[in-house]
């Protein structure tokens, strides 16, 4: 093999329960508007259209490792005045495919994760306005903060889990996966017929209602039942 000009950059690993083994990411795929109340405060009718994806990078820049205990810091984003969170269930896949059938979809499934889909809520705005990609509001440094995965045998009961997020304590966001408008199988199903999907690929389900903004110093607790909550700092 040749040698690289530089060395290449390091993969993201993801912490894994029951193993020092880590899950090494390759892409993060992200459902937009997938539980109508979401939708609803978007400004936009929840429909059964078909799920539309956007993508952030899988790199160690983008993806935040967030270990079970302790609190991680999470920098305040350049060119931002409108930070906000989207709490979701993040689904780690083990065994790829393309044109996966909704009933085989769970067979393809390592894991879940908790994860925080970090948005410049006014950038994603300006660009969903001129009608141009979201990338600058979605896909910047530290914007996928995800903790410990789960193996999928050990969270059979994910699919009527509850979903929270705390600010500083106080409760912003509480739902249940139940209130998925694609449920994960229908997601896992639907993203296959447009990318082939590999073992490490991550896939943030969507958000439910209540996002909003948060400023240096203070603390988010992310939470689904029967995963291990993250604790992350704005800094
Ligand atoms: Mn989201």
């Amino acid at each position: 093999m040749k040698p690289y000009i530089f060395p290449p950059h390091d993969i993201a690993g993801l912490p894994v329960a029951g193993t020092d083994a880590l899950f090494p990411v390759r892409r993060v795929y992200c459902v937009g508007r997938n539980y109508a109340g979401h939708a609803r405060e978007m400004g936009s009718d929840p429909t059964r259209e078909p799920p539309f994806f956007f993508c952030k990078p899988g790199d160690s820049g983008a993806v935040v490792p967030v270990p079970a205990q302790g609190v991680t810091e999470l920098p305040y984003p350049p060119q931002t005045s409108n930070y906000h969170y989207e709490c979701e269930l993040v689904v780690a896949i083990g065994k790829g495919g393309s044109d996966i059938a909704v009933e085989d979809a769970l067979a393809h499934v390592f894991g879940y994760a908790v994860g925080l889909d970090m948005t410049r809520r006014d950038l994603q705005g300006q660009m969903k306005d001129a009608g141009r990609p979201w990338e600058i509001g979605k896909a910047f440094d530290y914007s996928a903060p995800v903790g410990v995965i789960r193996r999928a045998d050990e969270a059979d009961a994910i699919e009527r889990a509850a979903i929270t997020l705390e600010v500083d304590g106080a409760v912003r966001q509480s739902s249940h996966i139940t209130h998925l408008i694609w449920s994960i199988s229908e997601t896992i199903a639907n993203l296959s017929t447009l990318f082939t999907l590999q073992p490490g690929d991550l896939i943030f389900s969507g958000t439910p209602e209540g996002v909003g903004a948060v400023t240096r110093g203070q603390t988010m607790v992310a939470s689904i039942e029967g995963l291990s909550p993250i604790t992350v700092k704005v800094v």
